[in-house]
């Protein structure tokens, strides 16, 4: 048996590695990569089968926010370049939204920029999401609206919301190195306070900050305490005009060790590939797949994606099915836009693979779903 095989055996049985392994994995070569895909992939067959779940974000209200996170370009003073608008009426909600689900996704994130919502904004939210169930009552909603108060999550939950998220980012010791605003222990607080409430609890991580590997396998196993239902892993988009512009340091070979990492540590939960999977992955986001088993179909809160249409002929070509699909479009093999010329070496930087979002929500534009 190999030490893959031993870290898989234990995720199956819902064994915490020890963090020795999960640094393993993070520190392995390129010839033993396939083998770490394979041993995770053993674990996501066994709880996830072949299934893909799609998520679809709507960003309700972008931009302009109070808050400083290092990495984000809605962060006050950024100068991202990014669309600035206030909380987006329902019926705009409703239609970018239900743009995803005839995409093929089965939740929907309603995202909102700023550091949590007053009880006006919780009223607003709530009465959004109320109207979508009535008329997408299969469909699960996601809120992810800062930090909350005494209160908001139960309301939320009242109102039909299925889950929260709130990402913890990165471990509690790194955290004052992407943040001054608030601190890792308001993330954590949150998190409980939703799960508390009934909503599931969604809470990930974001890859490529200057973290070292401790500081990876402490946030993994730190979401691990919390119990997430859903796990994001995203893979820092470094905007011009953020404090981590120009900040590459992400191959996608450390993008699959990494997510290999989350699946062994949190082997139950959905592990969702999320934020820059395309320009980090590039080429290896099908491998990823044998990872996580969900993904975000088209764009991001600030970012295009790749077009939906090319989402699911990814997913289609590698073997796997939509969760849900016979409620969707059927996956298609669309044709997928032709590959940048240019050759892609290691750790470059690539501003060029960063395409701030002009569509979709808050805009006159369709949707990219
Ligand atoms: S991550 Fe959220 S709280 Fe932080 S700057 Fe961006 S929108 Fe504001």
């Amino acid at each position: 048996m190999t030490w893959l095989d031993s870290i898989a055996d234990k995720a199956v049985g819902r064994v915490l590695p020890a963090r020795s392994e999960a640094l393993a994995v993070l520190a392995s070569g390129d010839d033993e990569l396939l083998d770490v895909v394979a041993a995770a992939f053993r674990v996501r067959r066994h709880y996830f089968g072949r299934r893909v779940k799609l998520n679809y974000l709507v960003n309700i209200k972008s931009g302009l926010c109070p808050e400083d996170c290092f990495y984000c370009s809605q962060r006050a003073g950024s100068s991202a370049g990014v669309l600035k608008y206030t909380w987006l009426k329902a019926d705009e909600v409703l239609a970018s939204a239900e743009a995803g689900v005839a995409g093929g996704a089965r939740r929907v994130c309603l995202v909102a920029s700023g550091r949590g919502p007053t009880d006006r904004d919780i009223d607003r939210v709530c009465g959004t999401i109320a109207s979508f169930k009535e008329r997408n009552p299969d469909v699960e909603v996601c809120a992810c609206l800062g930090l909350l108060t005494d209160g908001q999550a139960q309301r939320l939950r009242a109102a039909g919301t299925t889950a929260y998220n709130h990402n913890l980012n990165t471990s509690g010791g790194h955290y004052a190195d992407i943040c001054t605003t608030h601190e890792y222990a308001d993330r954590v607080s949150t998190v409980t306070a939703a799960k508390a409430a009934g909503l599931s609890p969604c809470s990930g991580l974001i890859a490529g900050l200057g973290e070292t590997d401790e500081d990876l396998v402490d946030v993994a196993f730190a979401l691990r305490a919390l119990s997430p239902d859903s796990v994001p892993v995203n893979f820092l988009m470094p905007f011009e005009g953020t404090p981590l512009a120009g900040r590459w340091e992400l191959t996608p070979q450390r993008c699959l060790r990494i997510l290999a990492m989350v699946r062994f540590v949190c082997p139950d939960a959905e592990v969702r590939l999320a934020g820059g999977r395309e320009i980090h992955l590039r080429t290896l986001q099908p491998l990823a797949l044998h990872i996580v088993n969900s993904i975000f179909l088209g764009d991001y809160l600030t970012s295009e994606g790749q077009p939906g249409s090319a989402d699911l002929a990814m997913i289609a070509d590698a073997g796997f099915t939509v969760e849900g699909a016979e409620h969707a479009a059927a996956a298609h093999a669309a044709p997928v836009p032709a590959a940048d010329s240019a050759p892609l070496s290691l750790a470059t930087p690539r501003p060029d693979l960063v395409h701030v979002r002009r569509r979709g929500a808050g805009t006159s534009l369709p949707a990219n779903s």
